[in-house]
């Protein structure tokens, strides 16, 4: 963008020097405005495919799958792509424009309504929390939570209701990146119950031979789904650490060194340091 506007000016000085003073002629003005809407337009569509083409996961992960369990997806990358410019695909437009057709997506008013279900319990006190902004922060997706939210809506059958979850590992020497991506941790049952699916076993096999091999683990992610089911319950799509969660995430950090611990809607991303989940709030 830095470079659009600095073209921009460039371009409008170089117009204005050309000019004679008080004798414009409008039909004299249109060629180096018609030249300067052209450049622009060419210069914007060049930045925008230099996005997509920095943001991107490679087309050959590995896959590991065993018997029943969800499969294990894992790309190795010479980048980060949290740094990665970020532009949503049709299919994450359609998943957003049908959510916003049954409720109100803005992240404060779906906290406030779920805060009502919790409502004299213990979490309250997450909520009020993440509500006035002193635990972890809350954003619009990125082109790592992106990518694989896309990756997620893809393998997902159109109207289920499910969970991935995904890893970033980043090594020193030589500096990589490496993405774990579990397509559907947790599946809606029949009960219209969140139920977890069998866990892969390679995902705790293949993170300790990582991190024996100097790996570490900087962020862990999973979504959040929406619950449409009778529109008087509790709809969820929320971003807020549940109990559970805050509990994996201790977990993650004993275990491994987890860093970060971050939850998406596909709409908005929470990102926390993992210390900030213990906290015990008074
Ligand atoms: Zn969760």
């Amino acid at each position: 963008m830095e470079s659009a506007q600095a073209s921009r000016g460039k371009w409008a000085l170089s117009t204005y020097c050309v000019l004679p003073p008080l004798r414009v002629n409008v039909s004299h003005l249109l060629m180096p405005v018609l030249v300067f809407v052209f450049l622009l337009f060419f210069q914007l569509e060049a930045q925008a495919s230099d996005a997509d083409q920095n943001c991107g996961l490679p087309n050959n992960p590995e896959i590991f799958q065993s018997g029943t369990q969800e499969e294990l997806l894992v790309w190795t990358l010479e980048k980060d792509l949290r740094a990665q410019a970020w532009s949503r695909s049709r299919l994450h437009e359609k998943f957003i424009n049908e959510a916003r057709t049954k409720t109100n997506t803005d992240q404060t008013a779906l906290l406030q309504r779920q805060r009502s279900f919790y409502r004299g319990t213990k979490e309250e006190i997450w909520f009020d929390r993440i509500l006035n902004g002193s635990f972890g922060r809350i954003s619009p997706l990125g082109c790592l939570d992106g990518l694989l939210f896309e990756r997620f809506l893809q393998e997902s059958a159109p109207g289920s209701v499910g969970e991935f979850q995904a890893f970033l590992l980043e090594r020193a020497e030589p500096q990589q990146w490496r993405v774990y991506f579990q397509p559907l941790a947790l599946v809606l049952d029949f009960r219209n119950q969140i139920a977890p699916k069998r866990a892969s076993q390679q995902i705790p096999q293949r993170l300790r031979s990582d991190l024996k091999a100097g790996w570490k683990m900087r962020l862990h992610l999973h979504n959040h789904p929406f619950l449409f089911l009778d529109g008087q319950t509790d709809i969820a799509g929320t971003v807020i650490p549940s109990a559970n969660d805050r509990a994996y995430a201790q977990k993650l950090r004993a275990e491994y060194g987890l860093e970060e611990f971050w939850i998406t809607n596909g709409i908005d991303t929470f990102q926390a340091q993992t210390k900030e989940l213990f906290t015990e709030w008074k």
